[in-house]
Protein backbone atom coordinates (compact mmCIF):
# COMPACT_ATOMS: atom_id res chain seq x y z
CA UNK A 1 0.00 0.00 0.00
CA UNK A 2 1.37 3.48 -0.69
CA UNK A 3 1.23 5.87 2.29
CA UNK A 4 -0.19 9.31 2.05
CA UNK A 5 2.34 11.63 3.47
CA UNK A 6 0.68 15.14 2.73
CA UNK A 7 2.79 17.55 4.99
CA UNK A 8 0.87 19.86 6.98
CA UNK A 9 2.71 22.98 6.48
CA UNK A 10 5.57 22.99 3.96
CA UNK A 11 9.05 23.77 4.32
CA UNK A 12 10.40 26.95 3.72
CA UNK A 13 14.03 28.15 4.45
CA UNK A 14 13.11 31.89 4.58
CA UNK A 15 9.77 32.43 5.44
CA UNK A 16 7.83 31.80 8.43
CA UNK A 17 4.63 32.11 6.74
CA UNK A 18 3.64 28.18 7.07
CA UNK A 19 1.92 27.57 3.63
CA UNK A 20 -0.41 25.00 3.71
CA UNK A 21 -0.25 22.89 0.80
CA UNK A 22 -3.32 23.24 -1.03
CA UNK A 23 -3.45 22.38 -5.02
CA UNK A 24 -0.79 20.92 -7.26
CA UNK A 25 -1.31 22.26 -10.95
CA UNK A 26 0.97 20.77 -13.28
CA UNK A 27 1.94 22.54 -16.83
CA UNK A 28 2.74 19.92 -19.84
CA UNK A 29 5.27 19.67 -22.76
CA UNK A 30 7.20 23.16 -21.90
CA UNK A 31 10.43 22.29 -22.77
CA UNK A 32 10.68 21.81 -26.60
CA UNK A 33 13.74 18.58 -26.75
CA UNK A 34 11.16 16.96 -24.14
CA UNK A 35 8.51 17.82 -26.64
CA UNK A 36 10.20 16.15 -29.59
CA UNK A 37 11.05 12.81 -27.04
CA UNK A 38 7.53 12.84 -26.54
CA UNK A 39 6.64 12.95 -30.05
CA UNK A 40 3.95 15.93 -29.12
CA UNK A 41 2.94 18.66 -31.56
CA UNK A 42 3.74 22.18 -30.47
CA UNK A 43 1.11 24.94 -29.12
CA UNK A 44 0.52 28.07 -28.51
CA UNK A 45 -1.21 28.20 -24.90
CA UNK A 46 0.12 26.09 -21.98
CA UNK A 47 -2.05 22.80 -21.16
CA UNK A 48 -2.10 22.06 -17.53
CA UNK A 49 -3.19 18.31 -15.65
CA UNK A 50 -3.74 18.61 -11.87
CA UNK A 51 -2.64 16.29 -8.38
CA UNK A 52 -4.24 16.25 -5.35
CA UNK A 53 -2.51 17.15 -2.46
CA UNK A 54 -2.43 13.28 -1.27
CA UNK A 55 0.52 13.49 -3.80
CA UNK A 56 2.59 15.76 -2.30
CA UNK A 57 5.65 14.85 -0.30
CA UNK A 58 8.37 16.69 1.25
CA UNK A 59 11.73 16.37 1.93
CA UNK A 60 13.50 18.55 4.93
CA UNK A 61 16.86 18.51 2.66
CA UNK A 62 19.10 16.47 5.11
CA UNK A 63 17.37 13.25 4.65
CA UNK A 64 16.07 10.55 1.62
CA UNK A 65 12.76 10.81 1.22
CA UNK A 66 11.03 7.09 0.55
CA UNK A 67 9.12 7.25 -2.15
CA UNK A 68 7.00 3.94 -2.64
CA UNK A 69 7.20 2.46 -6.21
CA UNK A 70 2.95 2.53 -6.94
CA UNK A 71 0.92 -0.76 -8.36
CA UNK A 72 -0.53 -0.83 -12.00
CA UNK A 73 2.84 0.56 -13.97
CA UNK A 74 5.79 -1.15 -15.10
CA UNK A 75 7.59 2.04 -16.49
CA UNK A 76 7.66 5.15 -13.23
CA UNK A 77 9.17 7.70 -15.05
CA UNK A 78 10.90 10.58 -13.69
CA UNK A 79 10.28 14.13 -14.46
CA UNK A 80 12.79 16.70 -12.84
CA UNK A 81 10.92 20.00 -12.58
CA UNK A 82 11.10 23.93 -11.07
CA UNK A 83 8.15 23.99 -8.75
CA UNK A 84 6.77 27.33 -7.71
CA UNK A 85 4.78 28.32 -4.79
CA UNK A 86 2.12 30.63 -5.13
CA UNK A 87 2.35 33.03 -2.64
CA UNK A 88 -0.85 35.07 -2.24
CA UNK A 89 -4.36 35.31 -4.10
CA UNK A 90 -4.68 35.96 -7.26
CA UNK A 91 -6.96 36.43 -10.49
CA UNK A 92 -6.23 37.81 -13.93
CA UNK A 93 -2.72 38.55 -12.98
CA UNK A 94 -0.46 40.48 -15.42
CA UNK A 95 2.53 38.87 -16.84
CA UNK A 96 4.68 41.67 -16.23
CA UNK A 97 4.24 41.91 -11.96
CA UNK A 98 3.78 37.33 -12.08
CA UNK A 99 6.61 37.24 -10.19
CA UNK A 100 4.81 39.11 -7.05
CA UNK A 101 2.69 36.32 -6.77
CA UNK A 102 5.36 33.67 -6.20
CA UNK A 103 6.21 32.45 -2.19
CA UNK A 104 9.10 30.18 -2.92
CA UNK A 105 10.63 27.88 -5.32
CA UNK A 106 11.91 24.68 -5.34
CA UNK A 107 12.72 21.27 -7.10
CA UNK A 108 10.48 18.35 -7.43
CA UNK A 109 9.76 15.64 -9.32
CA UNK A 110 6.13 14.61 -11.41
CA UNK A 111 6.45 11.20 -11.24
CA UNK A 112 4.39 9.67 -13.85
CA UNK A 113 3.03 6.05 -15.22
CA UNK A 114 3.89 6.56 -18.61
CA UNK A 115 2.81 3.23 -19.90
CA UNK A 116 -0.64 3.95 -17.93
CA UNK A 117 -0.23 7.57 -19.54
CA UNK A 118 0.79 6.69 -23.32
CA UNK A 119 -2.54 4.34 -23.38
CA UNK A 120 -4.77 6.60 -21.58
CA UNK A 121 -3.57 9.40 -24.44
CA UNK A 122 -3.85 6.93 -27.08
CA UNK A 123 -7.55 6.49 -25.76
CA UNK A 124 -8.26 10.73 -25.49
CA UNK A 125 -8.67 10.16 -21.71
CA UNK A 126 -7.88 12.08 -18.82
CA UNK A 127 -4.62 11.75 -17.31
CA UNK A 128 -5.30 11.15 -13.22
CA UNK A 129 -4.24 7.16 -13.60
CA UNK A 130 -1.08 8.26 -14.89
CA UNK A 131 -0.50 11.62 -13.34
CA UNK A 132 -2.50 11.77 -9.62
CA UNK A 133 -1.21 9.04 -7.74
CA UNK A 134 -0.20 9.03 -3.72
CA UNK A 135 3.52 10.23 -4.10
CA UNK A 136 3.83 11.12 -6.72
CA UNK A 137 4.73 14.83 -6.28
CA UNK A 138 7.96 15.03 -4.40
CA UNK A 139 9.35 18.19 -3.33
CA UNK A 140 12.31 19.79 -1.99
CA UNK A 141 12.21 22.93 0.59
CA UNK A 142 11.29 26.17 -0.75
CA UNK A 143 13.67 29.44 -0.49
CA UNK A 144 12.23 32.91 -1.47
CA UNK A 145 12.59 34.42 -4.87
CA UNK A 146 14.55 37.17 -3.51
CA UNK A 147 17.13 34.90 -2.21
CA UNK A 148 18.10 33.44 -5.91
CA UNK A 149 19.60 35.61 -9.20
CA UNK A 150 17.48 36.34 -12.08
CA UNK A 151 17.89 38.04 -14.96
CA UNK A 152 14.99 40.35 -15.40
CA UNK A 153 11.34 39.10 -15.20
CA UNK A 154 12.58 35.57 -16.62
CA UNK A 155 14.05 32.52 -14.63
CA UNK A 156 17.32 31.35 -15.57
CA UNK A 157 18.08 28.00 -13.40
CA UNK A 158 20.12 25.23 -13.92
CA UNK A 159 17.96 22.00 -13.10
CA UNK A 160 19.10 18.30 -13.40
CA UNK A 161 18.53 15.29 -12.04
CA UNK A 162 20.84 12.59 -11.51
CA UNK A 163 19.89 8.56 -11.29
CA UNK A 164 22.21 6.22 -9.04
CA UNK A 165 25.26 9.11 -9.53
CA UNK A 166 24.55 9.10 -13.46
CA UNK A 167 22.94 12.60 -14.57
CA UNK A 168 20.35 12.16 -17.34
CA UNK A 169 18.23 15.18 -17.34
CA UNK A 170 20.12 18.98 -17.62
CA UNK A 171 18.65 21.55 -18.71
CA UNK A 172 18.28 25.54 -18.27
CA UNK A 173 14.74 26.82 -16.95
CA UNK A 174 15.38 29.66 -19.93
CA UNK A 175 14.46 26.57 -22.33
CA UNK A 176 11.26 26.72 -21.06
CA UNK A 177 8.46 27.18 -23.95
CA UNK A 178 6.36 29.32 -21.33
CA UNK A 179 7.83 31.05 -18.53
CA UNK A 180 6.96 30.88 -14.99
CA UNK A 181 5.15 34.63 -15.36
CA UNK A 182 3.89 33.38 -18.39
CA UNK A 183 2.23 30.46 -16.43
CA UNK A 184 1.05 32.15 -13.59
CA UNK A 185 -0.69 34.96 -15.86
CA UNK A 186 -2.01 32.24 -18.26
CA UNK A 187 -3.47 30.17 -15.32
CA UNK A 188 -5.40 32.80 -13.46
CA UNK A 189 -7.42 33.73 -16.13
CA UNK A 190 -8.60 30.31 -15.29
CA UNK A 191 -8.24 29.77 -11.47
CA UNK A 192 -7.84 32.11 -8.15
CA UNK A 193 -5.03 31.49 -7.21
CA UNK A 194 -4.22 30.67 -3.70
CA UNK A 195 -1.11 30.66 -0.96
CA UNK A 196 0.19 27.15 -0.99
CA UNK A 197 -0.97 26.25 -4.73
CA UNK A 198 2.01 24.56 -6.05
CA UNK A 199 2.97 25.06 -9.82
CA UNK A 200 5.22 22.17 -11.39
CA UNK A 201 6.69 24.02 -14.57
CA UNK A 202 7.20 21.43 -16.49
CA UNK A 203 10.27 19.22 -17.79
CA UNK A 204 13.63 19.43 -19.95
CA UNK A 205 14.26 16.32 -21.93
CA UNK A 206 15.96 12.84 -20.82
CA UNK A 207 13.18 11.49 -18.78
CA UNK A 208 13.20 7.56 -17.66
CA UNK A 209 11.90 5.29 -16.00
CA UNK A 210 13.42 3.85 -12.22
CA UNK A 211 13.29 1.25 -10.45
CA UNK A 212 13.14 -0.26 -6.57
CA UNK A 213 16.43 0.48 -5.00
CA UNK A 214 17.29 4.19 -7.45
CA UNK A 215 18.77 7.17 -5.73
CA UNK A 216 17.63 9.97 -7.73
CA UNK A 217 18.80 13.76 -6.73
CA UNK A 218 16.86 16.98 -8.38
CA UNK A 219 18.86 19.94 -8.18
CA UNK A 220 18.55 23.59 -8.73
CA UNK A 221 21.41 25.21 -7.98
CA UNK A 222 21.25 28.10 -5.39
CA UNK A 223 17.77 25.84 -4.30
CA UNK A 224 17.42 23.23 -1.54
CA UNK A 225 17.69 19.87 -3.33
CA UNK A 226 15.34 17.16 -3.41
CA UNK A 227 16.87 13.44 -2.65
CA UNK A 228 14.84 10.33 -3.04
CA UNK A 229 15.23 6.62 -2.91
CA UNK A 230 12.59 4.23 -4.63
CA UNK A 231 11.34 1.71 -2.25
MN1 LIG B 1 5.73 16.92 -15.83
Amino acid sequence: MVKVKTPEKLFHISSSVGYRPSRIFCVGANYRKHVEEMGLPGRESPFYFMKPREALIQGDGLSTLAVDYPPQTKELDYEVELVVLIGQAGSMVPEENALDWVGGLGVGIDFTRRDLQRKLREKNQPWELSKAFEQSAPVSSFVDLHNINFEGSSLALDINLSVNGKIKQRANTRDMIFSVSEIIADLSLYFTLLPGDLLFTGTPEGVGPVFPGDILEANIPGLPSLRVSIE
